[in-house]
């Protein structure tokens, strides 16, 4: 069937709120080591919330500028919304995206779920994770910390472009 034929065409998800430097470090990786990667924007209909500050065409510009800056050209970029239904959840995936077979994650719940649908699961290694995560960039956004130091460069473009941290800053106040 289909997947054999796509042994290395791959698949990552994360929420990329937003996208970060780990995130990069790790698709120029796996870029290199597929013929095609896959990008899912997983939970693309949330945004305008602290811990979902963006949406899903706001996350597709920053890593679509960011992986043009980096020359990766093999990548293609899926905004997915959540079903809140576990089983038929890969189905919904394979639906919005090109082929793949081979799926990089860490998440225990994506790699179980992909794991029963015969799906090829790597890990993915986790670079400087106490500072590249989206977690540590929204809290620095809050306080005024270095936040740009953990995003590249396209992203704080994207960023300031539509006042993320007036965003970001002005949700925070609500709770
Ligand atoms: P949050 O803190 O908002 O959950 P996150 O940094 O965990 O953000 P996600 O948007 O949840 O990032 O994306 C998760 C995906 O990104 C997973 O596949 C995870 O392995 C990968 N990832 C996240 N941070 C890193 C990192 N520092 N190095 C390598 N991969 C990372
Ligand atoms: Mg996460």
């Amino acid at each position: 069937m289909g997947k054999a034929r796509h042994e290395r065409d791959s698949l990552i998800i994360g929420r990329f709120q937003p996208f970060h430097k780990g995130h990069m470090e790790v698709i120029r990786e796996i870029s290199k080591d597929s013929d095609t990667l896959t990008i899912g924007i997983g939970s693309a209909q949330y945004s305008h919330t602290v811990n979902n500050p963006f949406t899903a065409g706001e996350r597709y510009r920053m890593i679509s500028n960011t992986l043009k800056d980096e020359g990766i050209t093999n990548a293609y970029i899926v905004p997915i919304e959540d079903l809140n239904r576990y089983s038929v959840w890969v189905s919904h995936v394979v639906s919005m995206s090109p082929p793949f077979s081979v799926v990089y994650s860490n998440n225990s719940l994506t790699r179980r779920l992909f794991i029963e649908a015969g799906y090829k699961i790597k890990d993915s290694p986790l670079y400087n994770r106490p500072e590249y995560s989206g977690t540590e960039v929204r809290r620095r956004m809050l306080c005024d910390g270095d936040w740009r130091a953990l995003v590249p460069k396209a992203v704080a473009d994207v960023i300031d472009d539509i006042d993320g941290i007036g965003r970001i800053k002005g949700l925070n106040d609500d709770i």
